[in-house]
Formats: C-alpha cells, structure tokens, sequence
C-alpha cells in the first residue's frame, strides 16, 4: 500500500457494485433453498443428487433435446476420430484444420446466409459490436449504437467497448419512436436488440425493416433463443420474419439452445469476402487461438443434417404441443404464443418459497429476479422443451398451483396423479 488512493469509477455503462449489491443477495438466498448451486447427474431426462433427488428440468434451453440426441454424440466422437485433433491452437487466420469450414459451409446452406462461427455467442458479441462502432462492418460510417434497455447481458456488456469507438445509447424496450428519432439524428444507427426475448416476446421485425427502408438502419439481432426452435429447417425467428436480409441485418445466435451442440453461428448477407477476413482477423476472441473445438463442430454438423430432415419439423411440432399444454393449465402473459418461456409472476418475498416446493415436489424452474428482471416483475420461468412428457408438464402446473401461482387455481384443487 501507497497510502490513500482516490480511483473513482466512472460507472457510464457498467456497475460491479450495483449488480453485485444488488443481485448477490438474491443468489445467496435462492443457494441457502437449494435452489441454485444443484450439482445432479443426468439419466434419461432425470436430473438426481448425490443425496438421490430426482428432479425433471423446466429451465433449460435444450428445447428440441438435441443435446442429447445420439447422432449429435456420434457426430462429436466421428469428427475427433476424423480430424485427429481436438483444437489445433493457432488463430484460424493462420492456419486451420477443414472442419470450421465444413461446418460454416453446412450452416451457411441450411440457413441461406454466410455464416463464420465463433466458440459462443456471447464471444461473437463482444467481439463484433466493436467492429460495427467502429464502421468497419457496415459501410464505413461510425453509427450511434443504440442498446435496447432490455438486450442480452451478452450484448450490453460490450456498451464499454463500443463507447471508445463511437456514440453509444441506450433506449427504452423495443421504442421504435425513439429508434426514429435517432435516425433523424444521426448518419447512421445500429439498434442492438434480442431477436427472441429471454423472458418471452420477439423483435418488432416489421418495423423495424420500414426503418431499415427508410434509414439505412443497421439492425443486431441475438436471435439465440428461437434457432432450431423456430421456423423452416430451423432458421429461427429473425430469419424467417424480416423483410431484410442484407448487410442492414446482422444475426447471432448461440449453438448451444435449440441448436443442441456449443459454439455460435454469425448469420450475414452481402457482406464481401474482405469483410468476412476483418471479422476473423479482428472480432475479439474470433481471432484468438481457440476456434470451436472439433468435437463442437462435428456435433454441430449431426445437429445441421437433423435440421435438414423431418425429424427437426417433428421435435418443433411436438414442442409447439407442449407449449400448448401448459398454456392449457396454466394462463400468464405470453399464453397462446410459440415461444417456449413462460414467467409465472411471484412477489420478490414468495418466489424463493414458491420454487422451493416446486423443486422438492420434482421439479426445477429458475426463480427470476432484479437486475435479470425489472424490479417487481419477479417469477418462476419455466421452460418446455420437445422431451418433456404430458404427465410431466401437467403435474408441474399442479404443482405451480399449489405453490400460489394465482391464474391457476383450478388445477391447485386436483391433485397430480
Ligand atoms: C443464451 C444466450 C446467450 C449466450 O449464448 P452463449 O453461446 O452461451 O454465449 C446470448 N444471447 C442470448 C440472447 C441468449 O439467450
């Protein structure tokens, strides 16, 4: 020590302090109702403990249960074998072995785009909206990077970054006034917003295409939680939903939801090659030394042929008719929409509580609270998934009943069977 040092944090984007304060307190309750910090083996869709509690799992993103799928196993064991390597660690602008680019090959032809991967999708992120502040993707002018208030935590924590390359704001969710208004402003705009919604709701592609249309507007969707899930083949919402798809539209997505393998895919149109080399030559931790990894990227080229067959049309059916089903037992916001999430709303005082005897009863879903949500929009958030049982599903939503979940107060007088 130096004696007294005055650093004064500048918190423009960012506050340790505020979200550690903040949230810590929550984690450390939801852990202390062992409701976070489960360690459970996984055995035929049954999570279970060392201490033998077997729970079915409703918070996670797997929602076609490809993850598990044996051809996406096999797919990772046969690259390793093929390829003979796991990572061969040298950056990929260098030197590379072929299966990156079979796999973006494969990508690129099952969602009609270029497509450069990266190791996830919170890397692509952080690794390319710097680039776009700084103009060199896009049209060589330097737009106002505009975050929608409610992104990803994957795509405001490069606010920092993008703030030393160019002009950075924040708007409200999904204010396309506001979007306009800025475009009048301002040369060029970049919106930085989810494609499809953490806690449920998409993009207003429409919209936001007019302004595309009419401003130039460059739009950076992270459409991670609909791929697979949604659309032809799998394309995902953003995909299959805007009128645009030039160099105006920019497209993440994570390989490791719906997907069921790891890594992410960067989905462009238009963009020329030399382009394409900034991005593997400068987009961050793109350029570092670990590629996706052989094992990723054979499970990745399993799950793309599944996506090319009926089978992907059969998981995404058989996942909408779970959505259904819940929607059926269970009424909240987002009843009677495609997307796999539902919040169902607790006080910050009960939701602790409430997932407590959901999860003692044999079941887990997330207790959701601020800052991962707006203060007083507190909840349980359940996921369906394609795997997941009728029986399953309905005596969850029993048991949602009893545990207060208050539009459901028919099923809370049945018992689960
Ligand atoms: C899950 C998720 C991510 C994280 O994806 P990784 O590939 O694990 O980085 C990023 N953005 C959104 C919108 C997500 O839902």
């Amino acid at each position: 020590m130096t004696g007294k040092q005055a650093i004064t944090p500048a918190h423009r984007y960012r506050n340790n302090d505020k979200a550690v304060g903040v949230g810590n307190a929550f984690w450390d309750s939801c852990e202390d109702n062992g409701l976070a910090g489960i360690v459970a083996e996984l055995d035929n869709g049954v999570l279970r403990t060392a201490e033998g509690h077997e729970f079915v799992n409703f918070t996670c993103c797997s929602y076609l249960d490809l993850d598990s799928h044996p051809q996406v196993i096999e797919g990772a064991i046969s690259a390793l074998r093929r390829f003979g390597v796991l990572d061969h660690c040298i950056p990929r602008s260098r030197v590379q072995i072929p299966a990156l680019l079979e796999l973006e090959a494969s990508l690129g032809e099952l969602f009609s785009a270029d497509v450069v991967c990266a190791i996830s999708a919170g890397v692509a992120s952080a690794g390319l909206l710097p680039l776009i502040a700084s103009g060199h993707l896009g049209n060589g002018t330097r737009p106002l990077m505009l975050f929608d208030k409610n992104c990803h935590v994957s795509l405001a924590g490069a606010k920092p970054a993008c703030a030393d390359e160019t002009e950075i704001a924040t708007c409200d969710h999904h204010s396309i006034d506001f979007i306009e208004d800025m475009c009048k402003r301002h040369e060029r705009v970049c919106y930085v917003v989810d494609g499809s919604d953490s806690l449920g709701g998409y993009a207003p592609v429409l919209e936001l295409a007019g302004l595309q249309e009419k401003y130039g507007l460059l739009v950076y969707y992270d459409d991670s939680h609909s791929l697979s899930a949604y659309g032809n083949r799998g394309v995902g919402y953003i995909r299959s939903h805007s009128p645009v798809l030039d160099e105006r539209t920019i497209t993440v997505a994570t390989l490791n939801k719906a997907f069921g393998t790891s890594g992410a895919a960067i989905m462009l149109d238009g963009y020329q090659k030399a382009t394409l080399r900034v991005i593997e030559r400068f987009a961050g931790a793109l350029c570092y030394s670990q590629p996706m990894n052989t094992a990723a990227v054979g499970a990745s080229l399993a799950s793309a042929d599944i996506h090319r067959t009926e089978e992907l049309t059969a998981l995404q059916g058989k996942l909408r008719a779970n959505i259904q089903l819940f929607d059926s037992y269970l009424k909240t916001d987002h009843a009677g929409t495609e997307y796999p999430i539902r919040v169902i709303p607790f006080s910050d005082e009960s939701v602790i509580h409430a997932g407590r005897r959901v999860f003692e009863a044999g079941f887990y879903v997330s207790p959701v609270f601020f800052p991962i949500v707006a203060r007083g929009t507190a909840g349980l958030r359940v996921m369906l998934r394609a795997g997941q049982t009728s029986q399953q599903i309905r005596d969850l939503c029993a048991v949602l009943a009893k545990a207060g979940a208050c539009q459901a107060t028919e099923l809370a007088e049945e018992t689960p069977s």
